[in-house]
Formats: structure tokens, C-alpha cells, sequence
């Protein structure tokens, strides 16, 4: 999966960034204001897919699934000598 920052239109490194408040009280209830989004590593804008579509939470989960199987697979092709 290629990530393109929607701010330079290069193609980029993403990060989840949580740009939720954090911890607050609200009518003596404490909660915790949480919201992920994916951004690009070089501007810190809206991270885009090949297409040109938002990047949502869960594609990227998706991806980083893949990445971890991926490597799994080199790891168990190098441990047989290939
Ligand atoms: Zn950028």
C-alpha cells in the first residue's frame, strides 16, 4: 500500500497520531477523549491511498496486519536457507 500526503501530493511514511483532548472531567465523570487519524510523516496532513482516498483507521490496520505477515514470511524463508 502506497501512502500519499494530501498536503505535498509525495509519496510518504504515515503515523497514527491520537488527536483526541486526552483525559477530562465532564460533570464529575472523568473520561478520555481519544481520536486516531492517520497522517502523513512529512507535512502532518491527511494521509491518501493511490486513489486519492482518505486513509481510514481500519485500512490502515489492515496494512500494518500485512506488514506483520509479511515479515513473518521473510523470517520463516530465511530460516529454511532460501
Ligand atoms: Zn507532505
Amino acid at each position: 500500500m502506497n501512502f500519499i500526503c494530501s498536503h505535498c501530493l509525495q509519496h510518504c511514511t504515515s503515523k497514527k497520531v491520537d488527536i483526541g483532548i486526552g483525559p477530562y472531567e465532564f460533570w464529575g465523570q472523568r473520561c478520555i477523549d481519544s481520536h486516531i487519524k492517520i497522517l502523513s510523516s512529512c507535512c502532518e496532513a491527511d494521509c491518501l491511498d493511490e486513489l486519492g482516498c482518505l486513509i481510514t483507521i481500519a485500512e490502515y490496520n489492515n496494512y500494518e496486519e500485512d506488514q506483520k505477515t509479511e515479515r513473518l514470511i521473510d523470517i520463516h524463508n530465511y530460516e529454511k536457507g532460501g
